[in-house]
């Protein structure tokens, strides 16, 4: 099993190790560490280096990032792509667009600033051939057509919130586009029927821990481990053994981010 999304740098130190050890005591062999801005995405590099082989990072910018001025965007660009340059990591993100909380009087702003970020992310992961890790809320239609403005881009909309009428607008991006799954997908019924439109050869599972933390543990703190709940349910909705689903997962995660 691969986890590919996940928030650990603000655990303390003792409970990412006794995270990480039950991760791989269930049978999860690698992590993906998201990036949610600069400070997170340099811990997400550091704290690699200490499980190499297992945890993987990803560095980026949420779109839901505090901005202050404009000028801080490029700064943060600019320390990004040192990050990039200068380690290995594996994909970018997380990073693209947020409507979810846009007031009136500061809502062109905040759409101006989300794009300008998630545009030059975008450049930064054709620049350095790296796949997006996107997250997306009540803006899928504007991710996917800003992202359709460039060639050969490559990534995963991770918590795919975009439901089954936007599964095509996706997958006309291209076939190195993938769907991330989560936890939610134990309690929410019309999740479903998204991962059963979805093509397998496309599909992605996460936790997004510390969030998202799927039945029977909802309520609790979330984490790698249980990405374990994910993979029954989805052989449950494929009806496959888990072993299967799997080999098939894992195969395109492997394949998108380039595991090893
Ligand atoms: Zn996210
Ligand atoms: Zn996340």
């Amino acid at each position: 099993m691969i986890d590919t999304h996940a928030h650990l740098v603000d655990e303390k130190q003792t409970d990412v190790d006794k995270i990480i050890k039950k991760a791989v005591g269930v049978g999860v062999k690698k992590i993906v560490l998201a990036g949610s801005n600069i400070e997170d995405s340099v811990k997400n590099v550091l704290l690699t280096e200490k499980y190499k082989g297992i945890l993987y990072p990803a560095v980026g910018i949420h779109p839901q990032e505090k901005i202050s001025e404009d000028s801080q965007i490029d700064r943060w660009l600019k320390k990004l792509e040192k990050l990039i340059k200068e380690n290995e990591v594996i994909a970018i993100g997380e990073c693209g667009l947020d409507y979810s909380q846009l007031n009136e009087n500061d809502r062109q702003i905040k759409i101006n600033r989300q794009e300008k970020l998630f545009r030059n992310q975008i450049c930064l992961s054709l620049k350095y051939k790296l796949p997006l890790i996107i997250h997306a809320r009540k803006a899928v239609d504007e991710t996917v057509e800003i992202l359709s403005q460039y060639k050969k881009t490559q990534g995963v909309f991770h918590c795919y919130a975009g439901g089954k009428k936007r599964i095509k607008k996706v997958d006309s991006l291209g076939k190195n586009w993938y769907f991330g799954f989560d936890g939610n997908l134990t309690y929410e019924v019309g999740l479903e029927e998204v991962v059963k439109m979805v093509n397998k050869n496309r599909l992605l599972l996460e936790t997004d821990s510390p969030f998202l933390t799927p039945i029977p543990y909802r309520g609790e703190k979330n984490q790698p481990a249980y990405v374990k709940y994910v993979y029954e349910k989805v052989a449950r909705i494929w009806e496959m053994k888990v072993s299967e689903v799997e080999k098939i997962v894992d195969k395109n995660a492997a394949k998108l981010m380039g595991l090893v």
